[in-house]
């Protein structure tokens, strides 16, 4: 359905967005994901035909439409703030586009209560803006694109001004509107979790760049880089040297057959697990999240590590524990050197470093 082809924006000389690239297919929700400043909302803008781009190409359906202005491509846009019109009704703001494009006004009047209907909001049809609250304003913004029935529907950080709760029940909304109308949909967030419910594929960007693109549940499990890694869901990061073959963790020796340098050794939170063999650590703080239980501790080498457990198996403050890593990604400048299921110590095999 899209296509992005190498886009290159830059602003006096410094690169919003650099040789960016992915496909949207048709009925796929996918979600630009990465930290404020990162060009998200300069490629949506760039899609959209909003901002022109220095190099690369758009197509939508196979047509090439880089140069096609923005009222010529059958896109539509949510934005953070829903700039709907304050002196017009919620079904005036949502017909705008309708009127615009010079329907009869029937046309008008039954895509317009369609819409609304939709979106559940029939009821607000004659409020005006100032009388909604944000989320019902944040619908109305979605109705209003969804009239002018785009083939891409863009949606730029739309839920992140609401709260906490109302952004959770709207992104099930959206999920469950967008699937039923199978809509091809770009939806800009620097908020993992969202990302993760949301997308049946995640763009992952850092400093205009496209780090990787994959389901949240690959990303998470196979980060390619080291910012993948450390952006999305929480990792202890080691940096140790390799040499002949072993590493320092915290203060134990693992094997590791990767070629000798410095690496950074990663390892989730739920990827801990008591050993005998493992690296000491003094429990620090012990967080009850709810359904899981966070424990933060220090290691013998003075730094933080943080392992997640079920509530049952909570440990003591205070109390030392051995922890091993059942899953380590090792990165070296950046990029993925190998990743290791239970990486051993070296003293478990009767090796020495
Ligand atoms: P994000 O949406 O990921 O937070 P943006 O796309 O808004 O990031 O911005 C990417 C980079 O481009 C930032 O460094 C930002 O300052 C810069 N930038 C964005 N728009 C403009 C503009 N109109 N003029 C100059 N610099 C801009
Ligand atoms: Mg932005």
């Amino acid at each position: 359905m899209l296509q992005i082809d190498s886009i290159t924006k830059t602003y006096q000389g410094t690169h919003a967005v650099r040789d960016a690239s992915f496909r949207v297919a048709r009925g796929e929700l996918v979600c630009l994901l990465g930290p404020s400043g990162c060009g998200k909302s300069t490629l949506l803008r760039i899609i959209s035909g909003l901002t022109a781009c220095d190099s690369g190409t758009v197509s939508i359906e196979g047509v090439d439409m880089t140069s096609s202005p923005a009222n010529r491509r059958p896109t539509a846009m949510v934005f953070q703030s829903h700039a709907l019109w304050s002196h017009m009704n919620v079904a005036q703001n949502v017909g705008f586009g309708l009127r615009v494009r010079g329907l009869p006004k029937a046309e008008i009047a039954a895509k317009t209560a369609a819409v609304l209907d939709l979106v559940g909001l029939s009821a607000f049809a004659k409020r005006l803006p100032a009388e909604l609250s944000g989320g019902q304003a944040q619908r109305v913004a979605l109705a209003r694109c969804l009239v002018v029935e785009p083939k891409v529907l863009l949606m730029d950080e739309p839920f992140s001004a609401l709260d906490a709760h109302l952004r959770k029940g709207l992104r099930e909304e959206l999920k469950a509107l967008q699937g039923r109308l199978d809509l091809t949909t770009i939806f800009v967030t620097h908020d993992q979790e969202e990302a993760m419910e949301l997308a049946d594929r995640i763009v992952v960007m850092q400093g205009g760049q496209v780090e990787q693109v994959g389901p949240p549940g690959a990303l998470y499990q196979n980060p390619s880089t080291l910012g993948v890694a450390q952006f999305i869901g929480a990792m202890n990061t080691c940096t140790s040297s390799l040499r002949h073959g072993a590493v320092d963790w915290y203060g134990v020796t693992l094997r590791m057959p990767l070629p000798d340098g410095e690496v950074a050794l990663l390892c989730r939170p739920e990827d801990l697990s008591i050993d005998p063999n493992g690296a000491a650590a003094r429990v620090a703080r012990v967080i009850d999240l709810g359904p899981v239980t966070k424990v933060n501790l220090i290691t013998e080498t003075g730094d933080l590590l943080t392992w997640t457990c079920p509530r049952d198996q909570a440990p003591d403050l205070g109390r030392v524990m051995t922890l091993l890593p059942r899953r380590l990604h090792a990165f070296r400048g950046g990029a993925l050197m190998g990743l290791m299921d239970v990486p051993l110590p070296a003293q478990a095999q009767g090796a020495t470093a």
